[in-house]
């Protein structure tokens, strides 16, 4: 596909609300991503946090597996801690850093149960401060655990939103406070699971389908030099 002649629009310019609307319609035709699947089907937000935790850097394919076995065992803090390093470790594998993922769930049970009494935070920076737990695990437990507001920007949020010319920052971080400022709030939680379902599908990390892509009228393709 030749190289896309649109200019990056400045950003209140750029067409977000149109532009959610044609996702949000193109992307009910795919898989949903796990954890918003779960958050769908009324979760706590312990189990939200814990799957969140043991997908990073795994498949979701993967931890439709190992979550749903580990939670049989237990799926609460005083049950998870109960289990110990070593046997939580055994429940979890093979998630990618699986004996590291353990260790800091411990200590997230434990602190949990002091700390909580053995309730998940439903509070952003109270989460933030949980051994293993970023910004994107945080907002996920509170906008899939509690429903709240937050905007969880993984690598498929921060490299749509650049492509589009909607931002033009340089990390997943950066790009959360932009979008905390020109996002509409009726898009904060459901931005995640859209643009993830387009980033698994189409709009891929190298090479995006930019012939099937239903954004193609709008999308200034920032920094894709090889699409198909
Ligand atoms: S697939 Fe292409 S046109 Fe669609 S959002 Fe990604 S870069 Fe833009």
């Amino acid at each position: 596909m030749k190289p896309n002649t649109l200019t990056p629009p400045h950003p209140p310019d750029f067409p977000i609300t149109t532009v959610m609307q044609i996702v949000s319609e193109a992307m009910h035709a795919f898989r949903q991503p796990l954890i918003d699947q779960m958050g769908h089907t009324q979760q706590t937000p312990f189990r939200i946090l814990v799957a969140t935790i043991l997908s990073l850097r795994t498949k979701d394919t993967l931890t439709a597996v190992v979550a749903p076995r580990l939670f049989t065992v237990a799926d609460t803090p005083t049950t998870i801690l109960a289990l110990g390093d070593e046997r939580l470790a055994e429940l979890i594998y093979p998630v990618g850093f699986y004996r590291t993922k353990a260790r800091s769930i411990i200590q997230i049970c434990s602190i949990l149960l002091d700390r909580y009494d053995g309730a998940v935070p439903a509070d952003l920076d109270a989460l933030l401060e949980l051994p293993g737990v970023g910004r994107k695990t945080a907002n996920l437990v509170m906008t899939a655990g509690f429903g709240l507001p937050g905007i969880c920007v993984d690598i498929h949020v921060h490299r749509i939103c650049n492509r589009w010319g909607y931002v033009s920052t340089k990390n997943p971080d950066a790009t959360e406070q932009v979008l905390r400022a020109q996002l509409p709030p009726r898009y904060w939680i459901p931005i995640n699971n859209l643009l993830v379902t387009l980033g698994q599908h189409i709009c891929h990390p190298t090479s995006p389908h930019c012939r099937i892509c239903p954004l193609t009228a709008y999308c200034a393709r920032v920094g894709v030099t090889r699409s198909r």
